[in-house]
């Protein structure tokens, strides 16, 4: 099925199709392993995601995906310098090799972010390459001295700054956002790895070391400039190595618009002679309940955070998931509730359907299940509609219909849930997962007084200790011989 997705460099949907055979390369800028990543930071992830779940089930694609690590930055380095307050004794002893430190810092926070994003569903085998800064400081001094050489950079203070004006000469500057350059400060130069719209000026390729810094040697023709890479530049040498350019899409939140990915455009082309790719895709932002998330108004969140409040990170998944990438998403306790509901709804009629089905998955569609399907994924191509694909989707379970299934229906029902699961992955569709499992003694005694509670017709009890054991993390499902349980 062909996928549109909405391009924020041409600022329409487009057909997408990779630019090499049935293989899609695909760029996601990664976290920053400073700290524990917040939930606005897992949306981004998430959607990266899900984008390239859609492109494999639904474009039938192979995917080379690469998401890189950010272990070496102005925050990075702040937070392992000796004496910061953000060393934690789990990350071991500090040393006095300053590149010694930012390496016990960062692997522990690059460990707690696989350890977060498998709990959120994506598979870390779903990744071709998660590249490290520190492990390409080779590739990014190349992609430097080619820059120079072709006359769009310069040094000043022992740091190589990009030479926006000279690269304006004969290029845009200000292809993804809208730069207002009346205000561009000419020979300006920014050290930050972040900045803002207003204070576009030149930006550092190169930073040249402080005391008590991690640095690398980089001669520049016959001089040694030690100093480590700017965070823009990162990016650009390791899609060029990993991916080759173009390669087919960059994936980002859009406070990545600018400085990030503007500099990365400018970087490979003045560089490279080429820009990374045409297809950039961004999502919004995450607020919650209806504010910023800050600090300072006590809405800050990090993954386990939540996860120690008793949310679960696969409902918070679906729940982030449910909506379109593109809208803000309003992160709130009801909606996570919410997705609960939801995914428990579906994952009873996967049991439902698995019995039928025999255990037997059919990838045969005909009938009212391909009919389904086809809705559901055409949703899916149109630049991710997910809440209509989930609207179709629970539209059909709550028809009469879809309790309604042959033998063979239930097959190819079987087939299609999985299919969802490998886009969405909030369930257990395995068969060892699927089937019922033993409780605990606690939970059997909830169970047990459910189905009291049902003999006596006492129906809004019932309910009400269903929704407890499925708290507790099991699904109630009456049988023949009363009930089974399973673990949700
Ligand atoms: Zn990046």
């Amino acid at each position: 099925m062909t996928i549109k997705l909405y391009n924020s460099l041409s600022k329409k949907v487009e057909q997408f199709k990779p630019l090499k055979g049935n293989e899609v390369r695909m760029y996601s800028c990664g976290p920053t392993v400073y700290n524990y990543a917040h939930i606005g930071n897992m949306r981004a992830f998430l959607f990266a995601d899900f984008l390239q779940r859609v492109l494999r089930t639904v474009g039938k694609y192979e995917m080379r995906w690469v998401m890189n690590i950010t272990d070496i930055d102005d925050k990075t380095i702040r937070d392992s310098s000796i004496g910061s307050k953000e060393w934690k004794s789990e990350m071991g002893e500090q040393t006095e090799s300053a590149k010694d430190n930012l390496k016990k810092l960062t692997s522990f926070y690059e460990k707690s972010f696989i350890d977060d994003i498998t709990k959120l569903g994506i598979n870390p085998k779903h990744f071709f390459a998660m590249p490290k800064a520190t492990d390409y400081i080779k590739e990014m001094q190349e992609l430097i001295l080619n820059i120079i050489e072709n006359g769009y950079a310069y040094i000043a203070d022992g740091s190589v700054y990009f030479d926006v004006n000279a690269w304006r000469k004969d290029d845009k500057y200000g292809k993804l956002y809208k730069i207002d350059f009346d205000n561009f400060k000419s020979g300006y130069r920014i050290d930050s790895d972040q900045y803002e719209r207003e204070q576009a000026s030149d930006f550092v390729l190169w930073k040249e070391f402080k005391e008590n810094e991690p640095y690398w040697d980089f001669e520049i023709a016959g001089k040694n400039y030690p100093g480590r890479p700017g965070w823009h530049i990162e990016c650009s040498a390791m899609e060029y190595v990993l991916l080759e350019l173009p390669f087919d899409i960059h994936t980002g939140g859009v406070d990545l618009k600018f400085p990030h990915h503007e500099d990365e455009i400018a970087q490979s082309k003045a560089g490279y002679g080429i820009e990374p790719t045409a297809f950039w895709c961004h999502n919004e932002f995450l607020e919650v309940e209806k504010r910023k998330m800050s600090k300072s108004f006590g809405n800050f969140f990090t993954l386990r955070d939540l996860i120690k409040q008793g949310l679960d990170p696969i409902d918070i998944r679906l729940a982030m998931l449910s909506a379109h990438y593109a809208s803000k998403y309003n992160f709130t306790f009801k909606g996570v509730a919410a997705a609960h509901k939801a995914r428990v709804r579906v994952q009873e009629y996967i049991y439902y359907v698995w019995e039928l089905a025999k255990g037997k998955v059919s990838n045969d569609f005909s009938g009212k299940v391909e009919e389904l399907r086809n809705k559901v994924f055409a949703e899916l191509a149109d630049d991710l509609h997910t809440p209509r694909a989930l609207a179709a989707m629970f539209s059909f379970l709550n028809d009469a219909q879809s309790n309604n299934l042959s033998v063979n229906e239930a097959q190819q029902m079987l087939g299609f849930l999985t299919e969802m699961n490998d886009i969405f992955a909030a369930w257990q569709i395995s068969e060892e997962k699927a089937k019922p499992q033993s409780a605990p003694q606690d939970i059997i005694d909830i169970a047990n007084e459910r189905l009291e509670a049902k003999k006596n017709k006492d129906f809004a009890r019932a309910d009400a200790l269903r929704s407890k054991l499925s708290e507790l993390g099991y699904l109630v499902k009456d049988s023949k011989d009363g009930y089974e349980l399973i673990k949700n």
